[in-house]
């Protein structure tokens, strides 16, 4: 038997010719209901692994946890939280007071202006309350779409999806979203077109967890995941071309 066809005769190209025919016949609609049922039912708790009391210490490890592991921001909010344990008091912070407590987290100098100048700005404008629209929590400083996703879909599950890293990756791999879709703002609006808007603040730690543990950027634990027969890369990456 030639190399080639003892490669065509393997079991993986078999399955992922199995898969693609699948595939085939299954419509947007049945794509995600495969998808949600499987989260629904292995990961029916799915939360933040950011650890906060309340809006205002959601917001602060939020804006903490860009291009840094949730683990780490965890490592760093106590002391933080401990002598600011309010707006008001973080809105009085110097630079050097609360650089300190930073410095451990990627980008410390810039988080450090941000989240002065978030809590002046809360203190200021909002009299001093996390506001809770995507639209106002955009105009703090270091909030962006991403942060105020989060923010609105954590404390009020409104129907917001954050596109983080994972989120990006993983739906572009199941293939819930496009290949074509090419920044977060195109991947967020196509998953909140086709999710149940009850489930979206839910999908989006479904997504999330799942790149974490799961669906890892360089190597995907496709043997112990049980969407590999609608999955798109698990296809691809065992078609019999391949
Ligand atoms: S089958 Fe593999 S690539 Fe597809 S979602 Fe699961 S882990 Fe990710």
């Amino acid at each position: 038997m030639t190399n080639r066809l003892k490669k065509n005769c393997s079991p993986a190209p078999l399955a992922g010719l199995f898969y693609l025919l699948l595939s085939c016949t299954m419509t947007r609609k049945n794509h995600y209901s495969f998808v949600i049922d499987y989260f629904e039912k292995n990961m029916p708790v799915a939360e933040t692994e950011l650890v906060f009391e309340d809006p205002y210490e959601l917001l602060v490890a939020t804006i903490l946890s860009a291009q840094c592991t949730d683990k780490r921001v965890n490592m760093t909010t106590p002391a933080i939280f401990k002598k600011y344990p309010n707006v008001q008091l973080l809105s009085k912070a110097g630079f050097d007071d609360l650089f300190p407590f930073i410095k451990s987290i990627s980008y410390p100098s810039n988080k450090t202006k941000h989240l002065i100048g978030m809590a002046n700005k809360v203190v200021e404008q909002f009299k001093g309350k996390i506001p809770m629209t995507v639209e106002e929590l955009m105009q703090l400083p270091g909030v962006g779409r991403k942060t105020a996703n989060v923010v609105t879909s954590v404390i009020d599950h409104q129907p917001n999806m954050a596109v983080d890293t994972h989120v990006f990756r993983v739906s572009k791999r199941i293939g819930l979203v496009p290949q074509t879709a090419a920044t977060p703002f195109a991947v967020e609006k196509e998953l909140i077109k086709n999710i149940p808007e009850a489930l979206i603040h839910k999908a989006h730690h479904w997504l999330i967890l799942h790149g974490r543990y799961v669906c890892l950027a360089r190597n995907p634990k496709c043997g112990q995941c049980g969407l590999q027969e609608v999955c798109h890369y698990f296809k691809k990456e065992n078609s019999a071309d391949n």
